[in-house]
């Protein structure tokens, strides 16, 4: 299998003519973003010097840069390590380190943190990455990539359940996620895709710029999200698939734009990454708009499953069943698959499953035995084979010997109109062993009293799944990533 960046070089010689990428600043063809790819590979082999599993940080917002840099680090077979710009020097020093990048690519942007980053690491070499090149292609060495060993890129995982890990992904993972995406959701050269999510995570690589690029199709790229800017570019470039993460989306809908947008040209909406709740789903439908979710993660490159467009209207709330190449299974605590309906751990199994977990080989043994990659996701299966996020392994609750899944306490919740976020963790209780206590914030000048929202709850749920105390917060705290942050939350109930 060739390197990644044959994808554009060799569409540069079949269709150089179409649009391949679309930033704030320029247009490419496949033709040109060729050229500038082997440009940006002679840059970092002849001035650089960086040589073959060499890890090159990257810390940008997203632009064409990025984009250009994937593929050129592709092409001579060097690491990419995209650093999570929302995070504190503190934290990216750590990944730099753990990692061991000795370059780090950055825009104007972003140089106070590579200062602050560099006041904890030594010997990091920097590049302002936006600079004009003027190294020529023929200047490159040819590299041989072995793309289903070599790293690719190191994903650090969000850490909302421990210290993150370094997801190693190969070329090869990459390519099986584009496949497996073009394969559920019909990605052709016909399309237009718009990346709003950030491209230092793999959602913003995998979903779906890059199967879109070995599509031949056109990759959208603005810089940061903004729901109104977002719409207008959806309406100018005629966008055909809009991933989002829930919060996205949500911010879509909730824009004035929103209701008189002309998003004809969208035959997808879809979010991943964090449960979306119904009544978000159920706007963008009430609006005759296709809506679906599809599930992954990091170690996955990052593709799982994908509600297909036969089922999105019957089967809201469902990612889906899994994709092409990529088996699943639903188990309990001893392995054994559990039945129709009942909760699980979810284990996968495909080509795109990462490679191991960076410096860590004790967890990567951990995560996967026998082929199978651990999640830590709970699922439920219903006898036609659609899957349902039940929650996490590691928030599950036990109290008085009964599980709680805190999804499913928070999906009640959601279902007030005045909630805007709810969040339901475990606190030790004498007597049960563990409660489920809740967090919300309102919308706008919205407000309920403690007392009806459990009252709520109850003609809901059974009554040791009511929470024990609602607590409102203006807003609850997220993670680098834009989730819900349970770890303070946890920190929160300590400490009071
Ligand atoms: P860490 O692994 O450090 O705890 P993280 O799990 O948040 O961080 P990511 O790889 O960014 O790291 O996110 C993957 C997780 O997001 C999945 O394991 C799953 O729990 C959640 N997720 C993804 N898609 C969905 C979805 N459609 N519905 C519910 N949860 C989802």
């Amino acid at each position: 299998m060739e390197a990644i960046s044959y994808w554009v070089h060799k569409r540069a010689f079949i269709t150089p003519d179409r649009v391949a990428l679309i930033s704030d600043q320029s247009i490419y063809t496949y033709f040109t973003l060729s050229v500038k790819i082997q440009q940006k590979a002679a840059f970092l082999q002849n001035h650089l010097q960086l040589q073959k599993g060499d890890r090159v940080a990257i810390l940008s917002q997203n632009r064409e840069e990025y984009m250009i840099s994937y593929f050129a680090i592709a092409q001579l077979g060097l690491v990419a390590v995209p650093l999570n710009i929302r995070l504190t020097a503190p934290e990216l020093a750590f990944q730099v380190k753990d990692s061991g990048a000795t370059t780090i690519l950055y825009e104007e942007e972003t140089m106070d943190l590579y200062q602050e980053i560099c006041d904890h690491v030594n010997f990091v070499n920097a590049y302002d990455f936006t600079q004009p090149i003027m190294y020529s292609e023929e200047s490159i060495t040819e590299v041989a990539v072995d793309v289903a060993n070599d790293p690719y890129v190191i994903c650090y995982t969000s850490g909302t359940t421990g210290r993150p890990k370094g997801a190693v992904l190969t070329q090869a993972n990459m390519f099986w996620n584009a496949l497996n995406n073009q394969y559920a959701i019909d990605i052709t050269s016909a399309d237009n895709v718009i990346v709003l999510l950030p491209l230092f995570h793999i959602g913003g690589m995998g979903l779906f710029a890059f199967p879109a690029i070995l599509a031949g199709g056109t990759v959208v790229i603005p810089g940061k999200f903004n729901p109104g800017d977002a719409i207008e570019k959806i309406q100018a470039y005629e966008i055909s698939i809009v991933m989002g993460v829930p919060t996205i989306h949500d911010a879509i809908r909730r824009h004035p734009l929103f209701e008189t947008a002309n998003f004809d040209s969208v035959r997808w909406f879809y979010s991943g990454g964090a449960p979306c709740p119904n009544e978000l789903i159920q706007a963008y439908l009430d609006r005759g708009l296709p809506f679906g979710q599809g599930m992954g993660m990091t170690e996955t490159a990052p593709t799982i499953f994908m509600l297909s467009k036969e089922d999105y209207k019957r089967k809201v709330g469902s990612i889906g069943k899994p994709v092409m190449f990529c088996d699943i299974a639903i188990v309990d605590d001893n392995g054994n698959q559990v039945r129709n309906g009942e909760i699980g751990e979810l284990l996968i199994k495909g080509p795109h499953v990462m490679k191991e977990y960076w410096g860590l080989p004790d967890k990567t043994k951990e995560a996967i035995q026998h082929g199978w990659f651990y999640s830590g996701d709970l699922m439920r299966q219903d006898e036609e084979g659609f899957v349902y996020v039940a929650g996490r392994k590691k928030d599950m609750i036990i109290s008085g010997g009964e599980n709680i899944y805190p999804l499913e306490i928070e999906q009640i919740l959601k279902e007030l109109p005045q909630i805007n976020e709810a969040a339901v963790i475990g606190v030790q209780d004498e007597k049960w062993g563990e409660v489920p206590i809740g967090f919300i914030s309102f919308n706008k000048k919205e407000n309920l009293t403690e007392e009806e929202m459990k009252a709520f709850c109850s003609t809901r749920l059974a009554k040791y799944k009511v929470p024990k105390q609602i607590i409102i917060l203006t807003e609850l705290p997220k993670n680098a990533t834009g989730k819900i942050d349970k770890k303070s939350l946890r920190h929160y109930v300590i400490s009071r």
